[in-house]
């Protein structure tokens, strides 16, 4: 049979052939073009801020890209891993939780992603196994090859269809040579195949070594890294050298010489302050180009819209490095030792530092050993505070105080979901004299449960009473502290991530005392975004929603804008 012969089985039933590749409705063969972007050697390398920013490059020029990140764990989800293992549960609009590198896709490429932009292995299988007891493979016995690795193509071809992109940009996790991402390897290696030619592109991010001791790059890792990708039937189109200072040419010549590609695709990516200036460094290397003519893209180039779109970032990747002063933001949290396990919340920040054009500074307080008697000395030399989502007792009273604290002499004050609980336990506690006032994730028990699980609440939105999670749309109060923040728009588009919230008996005795509630559920009484009024504190404000995951660089979060700007003030006393 021939090559054409048997791709022309692609698709078909199962009955009629052994080649199964099931694809999705509406889609031809060889229209959309895809790149795969693994890593070699280690983990860590930046993947998906490499893959992103290549991705950027083409929407750049006006093509249509839609990334997808295929995790090799087996969790379902991200939203039970760990943070302190695993850095923060990104949460996206549609409510899946995935891993913090679509919050990468995200803000680089300024576009909401959904639950068809992540995948893992867990999920894959338990597709593939559901339609195994649906009778879904007509008595065959279900294979890794041919089942499994069609599923991972199908679900490649679904997000094409879905997102009616030009370019499919896949990142398979971990490294090559991993077990469990090496069926993504395979699928990958068939869909070359299948789609034909000038359809994929495989891009090898890879590390050059520079021991110490040496003072010299080494690349014979980077040698072996790849040269076991191509053991598994791939050759690499564009290999990214990822390495601490620029890669020499002789090392490129070198991985060039063993790998057959060509030094113009042999490319350093060293270090950079900054990962908003990759984009453009990869520009300048041409790789955009090379990409293009490698998928044959040429001709859907809008030059225009590149020239528009690159001006407009370079004037934020000029920007950065250039802040004039500093302001200290206090950040508390269980999880202090691991910056991963705030990534967003940090990136939010760095978007209004460059906007703003002042350097901001985190202190993580590790609140557990936050007491009445301690916290000024804590909270010295700060000029803001966040209190971040968080779950658990631990370190909640340490946070009662700090809020207390930021409250009562004005410090300026953003409350992140449980930071918002936090506030309303803490005036509850000490504006309102409910002195038994906390959270039934915290004390079951307690007297005043001002933030409780309220399944009632969730069925009228059809949760079935467990986590709220995913965008909503929050109704905010004119004249208010929000309202302005959001340039007096009706509504926002929050994303959420939570069991608990205020209890509504409460609400009437906490306005009573001067908070005020500025955002809520439309319709229902869910309270989403509480503030004093300025006669009470310049900036004090709190939301039940995640608004750090929406910050993107040229679209920051107007509440973390409006923190970092009283901050600025608040250090000028
Ligand atoms: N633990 C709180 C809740 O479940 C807050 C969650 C969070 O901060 N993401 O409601």
């Amino acid at each position: 049979m021939s090559t054409q012969d048997l791709l022309s089985k692609v698709g078909q039933s199962h009955e009629e052939s052994e080649f199964y590749t099931p694809l999705p409705d509406g889609y031809t063969r060889g229209k959309v073009r895809y790149v795969i972007v693994v890593g070699t050697v280690m983990s860590g390398l930046g993947k998906g801020i490499f893959s992103s920013s290549l991705a950027k490059l083409l929407q750049d020029k006006g093509l249509k890209v839609a990334p997808i990140k295929m995790e090799g764990y087996l969790n379902i989800d991200s939203g039970t891993l760990n943070p302190y293992r695993h850095g923060e549960v990104f949460v996206l609009d549609d409510g899946m939780e995935c891993d913090m590198d679509l919050g990468t896709y995200e803000r680089l490429l300024d576009q909401d992603l959904s639950g068809a932009n992540f995948t893992t292995n867990g999920q894959i299988l338990s597709t593939v196994l559901k339609k195994e007891r649906e009778g879904g493979f007509l008595g065959r016995d279900v294979q890794v090859i041919p089942h499994v690795v069609g599923e991972i193509k199908l679900k490649l071809r679904e997000l094409a269809v879905r997102s009616k992109a030009d370019v499919v940009f896949v990142e398979i996790g971990g490294t090559v040579g991993d077990y469990e991402n090496s069926f993504y390897l395979e699928a990958c290696r068939q869909m070359a195949f299948e789609e034909g030619e000038e359809s994929v592109c495989f891009v090898a991010l890879t590390y050059v070594l520079e021991p110490g001791a040496l003072g010299e790059q080494k690349s014979k890792a980077a040698q072996l890294g790849i040269k076991r990708l191509m053991e598994m039937g791939i050759m690499p189109d564009i290999i990214a050298c990822r390495a601490t200072n620029p890669v020499t040419e002789k090392i490129r010549q070198k991985i060039s010489m063993y790998t057959n590609v060509p030094m113009r695709r042999v490319i350093s990516m060293h270090d950079v302050d900054s990962i908003y200036r990759i984009p453009e460094s990869l520009r300048q290397g041409g790789i955009d180009r090379e990409v293009l003519t490698l998928l044959s893209l040429h001709d859907r180039v809008d030059q225009a819209k590149e020239d528009h779109a690159r001006s407009r970032w370079q004037w934020y990747a000029d920007r950065i490095g250039r802040q004039k002063g500093k302001v200290h933001i206090a950040l508390t949290g269980k999880y202090a030792a691991l910056r991963d396990a705030y990534a967003s919340v940090i990136k939010a920040a760095e978007h209004c530092s460059v906007h703003l054009g002042t350097h901001v500074e985190f202190s993580f307080i590790e609140t557990s050993d936050v007491t009445a008697a301690n916290v000024a000395e804590q909270l010295k030399g700060c000029h803001g505070i966040i209190v971040p989502g968080g779950f658990g007792v631990r370190g909640t009273e340490g946070k009662i105080e700090c809020i207390r604290y930021a409250r009562e002499n004005k410090m300026p004050y953003l409350g992140l979901c449980l930071g918002f609980q936090m506030a309303v336990i803490e005036f509850a506690r000490n504006v309102c004299g409910l002195t038994c006032a906390n959270s039934t994730e915290f004390d079951v028990n307690c007297q005043n449960p001002v933030i409780d699980i309220l399944p009632e609440q969730k069925k009228i939105e059809g949760l079935g009473g467990n986590m709220r999670l995913g965008g909503k749309d929050v109704e905010i109060k004119p004249g208010t502290l929000a309202a302005e923040l959001y340039a007096n728009a009706a509504t926002a588009r929050l994303r959420f991530r939570h069991r608990y919230e205020v209890d509504p008996r409460y609400i009437e005795t906490l306005e009573k005392h001067g908070m005020v509630f500025s955002g809520k559920a439309p319709k229902h009484p869910i309270m989403q975004i509480l503030e004093l009024p300025r006669t009470m504190h310049p900036f004090f404000l709190g939301t039940q929603a995640h608004p750090e995951l929406t910050s993107r660089p040229l679209r920051p979060s107007p509440m973390f804008m409006g923190l970092i700007k009283a901050a600025i003030e608040f250090a000028k006393k």
